[in-house]
Order: C-alpha cells, then sequence, then structure tokens
C-alpha cells in the first residue's frame, strides 16, 4: 500500500490544489490531503472550515482522504505510516524553498520520507490562494481559480455581497 500525504494550508482550496490532488491520487493508493495547523498565522478559514471544503470538493475521489495535523510534518507521516510528502511546484521562487524543505525532511526523517514534486499544471500555473483572497476581498472574479462553493465561501467571509463578475460565472454564485 503505497500512501502519501499532501500538506498544506489550503486556504482556501484552489483549482491549482485540486489538480494536484487529482494526479497525486492517481500515482498513490492512498493520499491524505492534511491541513497544517499553523498557530503563526492568521488563516481567512478556520482548520475545520478547509476540511469541509477539501472534503466537499474530493468527495469523488474515493482513495483521497482528508485530515489536519500540527507540528512536525515528518512526525506525523511516520505515524500514520505515509512515505510520501507530495508538494506542488509552480515557478522557480516555489523551488528553492520546497528544496530546502524536502532536504530538511528528508533527514529529519533518517531516509524514510521522501517528498515527490508535481509541477503544475500551465492553466494553474499562477494561481495561489493569496491573490484568491485578495482578488475576493475587492469584490473581483475568482470563478476562475476556486469552484463555486468555495467563491461563494470566500466572498462571504469577506461580506461581499455582490461580486464583480461576468454573468455566465454568476449564475453558480447564486445558490
Ligand atoms: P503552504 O502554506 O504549505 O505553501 P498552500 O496551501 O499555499 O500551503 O500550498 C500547498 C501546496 O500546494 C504547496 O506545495 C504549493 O506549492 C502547492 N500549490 C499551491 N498553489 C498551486 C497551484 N496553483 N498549482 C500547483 N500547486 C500549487
Amino acid at each position: 500500500m503505497k500512501r502519501a500525504v499532501y500538506p498544506g494550508s489550503f486556504d482556501p482550496m484552489t483549482y491549482g490544489h485540486l489538480d494536484i490532488i487529482r494526479r497525486a491520487a492517481d500515482i498513490f493508493d492512498e493520499l491524505t490531503v492534511s491541513v497544517l495547523n499553523n498557530k503563526e498565522k492568521t488563516p481567512l478559514f478556520s482548520v475545520s472550515e478547509r476540511v469541509k471544503i477539501l472534503e466537499e470538493a474530493t468527495k469523488d475521489m474515493p482513495n483521497v482522504r482528508i485530515d489536519s495535523f500540527s507540528g512536525l510534518l515528518i512526525n506525523y507521516a511516520r505515524e500514520n505510516n505515509m512515505h510520501v510528502i507530495v508538494r506542488g511546484l509552480r515557478a522557480i521562487t516555489d523551488f528553492e524553498y520546497e528544496l530546502q524543505i524536502a532536504q530538511t525532511n528528508r533527514i529529519l526523517s533518517c531516509e524514510q520520507v521522501d517528498t515527490m514534486f508535481l509541477t503544475t499544471s500551465l492553466e494553474y500555473a499562477y494561481l495561489s490562494s493569496s491573490s484568491v483572497k485578495e482578488i475576493a476581498s475587492f469584490g473581483g472574479d475568482i470563478s476562475r481559480c476556486v469552484p463555486e462553493f468555495v467563491a461563494r465561501k470566500t466572498y462571504g467571509k469577506y461580506g461581499v455581497s455582490k461580486p464583480d463578475i461576468p454573468p455566465h460565472a454568476a449564475e453558480g454564485l447564486k445558490g
């Protein structure tokens, strides 16, 4: 049984994350997407809200499960028998940061846990949770960045009732 973990903030989950989840789920027998409970960051969505969003978005993927963790990723991975960490790479700027963390985790785990990188699909290369939040806070169009139900929740957090989005995309946000 090949088990992997895809850790992250997912604040909120975007189509870029979802693309990595789908592709990683095709490679491993079981993929756990795990929300990092980082006490140092002030997130827009609570951990349980982020977990619920991920559960809803992956409900058609039988080998994907959603969880959350705090503390060292490597301890969490070892305790749960996960031997591979999945991370997504968008640009060279991601690479420098991710390489250092991957090497640290490999050493900390006594070379038992490896990191695997999936490069982003080009259509999502520009996407980040922080830009989604910034656009939504000004009522801009995030319909191409996140699923409709996530867009609705994100606008709700900023008290945006009438986002400035094209009519075709707005239809889905009404419900
Ligand atoms: P973190 O705070 O751990 O970086 P994120 O939720 O921002 O959490 O990202 C989690 C993982 O998803 C990271 O590996 C990040 O590089 C990757 N990721 C984020 N956005 C995209 C995207 N648009 N395409 C591919 N991977 C992405």
